[in-house]
């Protein structure tokens, strides 16, 4: 039978538990706080960003939120960071991605303190990731490897596919599945979109991680009898709903369930983990700044 992720229970659960560490700070007189930036009028980083605050404000984090006009000149953003950077009261900053075109947006990575820097992208964090040393491990493939805790998905000796290379899901991920660490120890191929024959790959693999943003594009036959499947995209397809569209990930999902041993929703499966995951980046960086050791 078919083990569903469930994306949402889990998340859950860490968020319990990071009310506890939450509870360990406000003893201490510090209150966790994470800045958000949004930049842009691209209405899913809006709903992106609202939602970080919600969540900031379920778990008692204090959310800060900064929002520029999209036609400031970038040097409204820069400074706005800096001065974020400064702020006492602010341990997490987080600039929603993507920014719109007069920005430089390796400079505003760079320019994010790497205390603070809890999406994990500054260079310096990428740096220790990859070095096997993380201060925060982006949070979509840190959630990933949370529910490979939960769901006991055994990743050392396993082939792992990760199929997609961006900055903030593929290489991280993939990074995190090579590492002598626990849910590492995989032997770990990345995907891309000239990969020569992406099934072959797919076949062979135990766990498959799709981060293309491609809809439905991995279905049941491209994979392995047994695979764990963990499927990042999230897509917006035309549909007969209120909203005139509904949310798919990269993977087939009614092929691949009656292939697959375990499989995440979409909705329901990673995008509820990669929420959890910033908050407890950001529990972690308000704990450190403060020298109060919480458990997490
Ligand atoms: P990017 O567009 O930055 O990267 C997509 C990657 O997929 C690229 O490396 C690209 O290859 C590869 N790719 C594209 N088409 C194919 C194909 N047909 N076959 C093989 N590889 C292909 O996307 P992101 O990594 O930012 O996001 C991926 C998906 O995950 C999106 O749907 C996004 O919305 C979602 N997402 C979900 C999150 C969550 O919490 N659930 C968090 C972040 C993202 P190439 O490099 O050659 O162009």
């Amino acid at each position: 039978m078919t083990e569903i992720i469930d994306g949402n229970a889990v998340a859950a659960e860490i968020r319990d538990g990071l009310g506890d560490a939450i509870a360990t700070l406000k003893a201490e007189g510090v209150t966790p706080g994470l800045a958000t930036v949004l930049m842009s009028d691209d209405p899913a980083s809006e709903t992106y960003v609202s939602m970080k605050q919600r969540d900031c404000e379920e778990v008692g984090i204090d959310g800060i939120h900064v929002e520029l006009d999209p036609d400031a000149p970038a040097a409204e953003l820069y400074d706005t960071v800096a001065d974020l950077n400064d702020d006492d009261a602010v341990h997490g900053i987080l600039v929603q991605m993507p920014l719109v075109d007069q920005v430089d947006t390796r400079r505003v990575l760079r320019s994010v303190a790497p205390e603070k820097d809890v999406d994990g992208f500054h260079p310096e964090n990428v740096g220790r990731l990859v070095a096997g040393n993380a201060r925060y491990k982006p949070c979509t493939p840190h959630g990933i490897q949370k529910l490979f805790e939960h769901y006991d998905v055994e990743t050392e000796g396993a082939e792992a596919v990760v199929v997609g290379r961006s900055d903030i899901v593929g290489k991280p991920m993939a990074n995190l599945l090579v590492q002598k660490a626990p849910f590492g120890n995989a032997t770990t191929t990345v995907c891309h979109s000239r990969t020569a024959d992406l099934a072959a790959h797919t076949r062979e693999a135990d766990i498959v991680v799709a981060a293309a943003g491609v809809p439905g594009f991995i279905d049941g036959s491209m994979l392995k009898a047994g695979a764990t499947v963990i499927d990042v995209g999230i897509n917006r397809v035309d549909a007969d709903t209120e909203k005139g569209y509904e949310l798919v990930g990269d993977v087939d999902y009614e092929s691949a369930k009656e292939v697959a041993g375990k499989i995440t929703p979409v909705p329901g499966g990673v995008g509820p983990m990669t929420r959890a995951m910033l908050l407890w980046n950001t529990v972690k960086a308000a704990g450190e700044r403060a020298g109060v050791e919480v458990d997490l």
